[in-house]
């Protein structure tokens, strides 16, 4: 498996989301809920280094407020294991 790959699928694994297979024609990968499987997204290995991480560390506000990531709650729950202290301070400030 290619590094990128790897990068994005440890990446993404941080905040509960695993990456699937990928499509028919190898670009492109979908991501799957850790918690129940659901598909949630899709991403491309075009990514270059590090730039999963920042994508996922840009959307952990997202992930931790429940608008993004699966309905079952999985990633609120990953990401507030993940760093408790800025999960509050996401979910206070996506509260009004
Ligand atoms: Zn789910």
């Amino acid at each position: 498996m290619r590094d990128i790959v790897e990068e994005i699928r440890r990446a993404y694994e941080t905040v509960g989301i695993r990456l699937d297979q990928a499509t028919t024609y190898g670009t492109y990968y979908r991501l799957l809920c850790g918690g129940c499987g659901r598909m949630v997204g899709i991403v491309g290995d075009g990514l270059l280094p590090d730039m999963a991480r920042e994508i996922v560390s840009e959307q952990f506000d997202l992930y931790a407020a429940g608008l993004l990531g699966c309905a079952c709650g999985h990633q609120r729950e990953r990401t507030q294991t993940l760093d408790p202290e800025r999960w509050q301070a996401s979910r206070d400030r996506h509260a009004d």
